[in-house]
């Protein structure tokens, strides 16, 4: 073990503005789930991303949770849904007792890909149970193939929910990625581009939907004198003093995308040319926010095993992780079905079983990545060497 100090995957980053909002929270007495920052950050993040409005709430998970309910999705509904992903794109499926079908990846977006849904449409459609909802995931910044998607579903008439929570501040065509679908949610947890603790934003052009969505996340409480409710509420908004946090870290999102994306250029800089290392794609027309710099590692040409890699890491006190595990693959779903990319490779496996993350939080030091990358470099010399 080392006594350097520990280089994290994708620590929080503050801007030095955010205790000004907070305080202002404090000076007019706005301590709860509401009040003039949650407004504000709402506002805000509709004008960045371009949608008509947006709903502050307490977790991306929420929104999910959210949408969903706002597309009517009901017990024994079907759902599909990225498998490469964490899982809370899918948990909130279970929330609504609905059944969650899993679409692998294709190799050029590492997202949902469009061939293998095509297939499950066929299926449902074939079956006369189409879904109620598309879930498309973004993964580690880059976007989906939305055209393709997009046009498929509207096709078969399904809606779309586009888990941004790691592609905030990413462009695809120009468009910023989160605004394709019926909804788009993104979040604000402590390990994303940009964070308030915890937190999450439902964004639509359908502001009566995002009305609906702010009721639902009040408790669902009519209008009335009293406390009168007749459908089941969650307690879901966001608080006013986390939104103060929003407000500042949102003023800085395009210099976190810089910063993620320099980080990301120096890592294939540096490691790019190596036989056997692969590193996540950049769709053409689409610029990735870069959340977190990814990579393949091929076991056969390199002799070392993205665990390894991850290991040896560990040891020099520096934070990695293997890529999402599918969710076709978790004990929690394994009663769920998969569309698979192609006949005899499940793309999705395929990633997790060679790919990591690297360290790549905005305010990472140039000595840190340079640390970073030395012990992947001599990982790989010491085991070229045995070999
Ligand atoms: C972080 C994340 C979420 C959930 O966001 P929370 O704010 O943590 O609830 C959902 N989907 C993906 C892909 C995520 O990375």
């Amino acid at each position: 073990m080392t006594n350097q100090q520990r280089i994290f995957l994708s620590p929080p980053h503050m801007s030095g503005n955010e205790q000004k909002y907070i305080n202002q929270a404090f000076e007019t007495n706005w301590i709860a789930p509401l009040g003039p920052n949650v407004d504000s950050f709402e506002q805000e993040l509709a004008e960045y991303v371009g949608t008509k409005g947006a709903a502050a709430v307490s977790s991306g998970t929420a929104a999910i949770h959210l949408a969903l309910e706002l597309l009517g999705v009901q017990k024994g509904d079907r759902v599909f849904c990225s498998t490469f992903t964490f899982v809370a794109s899918a948990n909130p499926i279970l929330y609504l007792g609905a059944e969650p079908v899993f679409i692998d990846s294709e190799p050029e977006t590492w997202n949902m890909s469009p061939v293998a849904l095509a297939k499950a449409f066929t299926d449902a459609k074939k079956e006369g149970k189409l879904p109620k909802a598309v879930i498309v995931v973004n993964l580690y910044g880059q976007s989906a193939k939305m055209d393709e998607i997009v046009s498929l579903c509207e096709k078969y008439n399904v809606p779309i929910i586009e888990d941004a929570a790691e592609s905030l501040g990413s462009l695809y065509k120009g468009k910023k990625s989160g605004t394709f679908g019926k909804f788009g949610i993104y979040s604000f947890n402590g390990n994303k581009i940009i964070t308030t603790s915890g937190g999450g934003m439902l964004v639509s052009d359908d502001e009566e939907a995002l009305q609906k969505a702010r009721f639902l996340a009040t408790q669902a409480r009519d209008p009335a004198p009293h406390y009168q409710h007749s459908q089941i509420g969650y307690n879901y908004r966001l608080s006013n003093i986390l939104a103060g946090v929003g407000r500042a870290q949102l003023e800085v999102l395009d210099n976190r995308v810089s910063a993620r994306r320099k980080i990301f250029d120096r890592y294939v800089t540096a490691l790019g040319s190596i036989e056997g290392i692969e590193f996540m794609p950049e769709l053409e027309g689409t610029i990735s926010n870069r959340w977190l710099s990814t990579l393949l590692i091929d076991p056969e040409i390199l002799s070392v095993t993205p665990y390894e890699m991850i290991n040896a890491l560990a040891e020099e006190n520096i934070e990695a992780r293997p890529l999402w595990k599918p969710l076709h693959l978790q004990p929690l779903f394994k009663e769920s079905q998969l569309y698979s990319h192609s006949e005899d490779l499940v793309t999705s496996e395929d990633l997790f079983k060679k790919g990591l993350c690297l360290p790549s939080g905005s305010n990472m030091q140039k000595e840190s990545q340079d640390r970073v990358i030395r012990v992947i470099e001599q990982q790989i010399n010491r085991k070229m060497l045995v070999n």
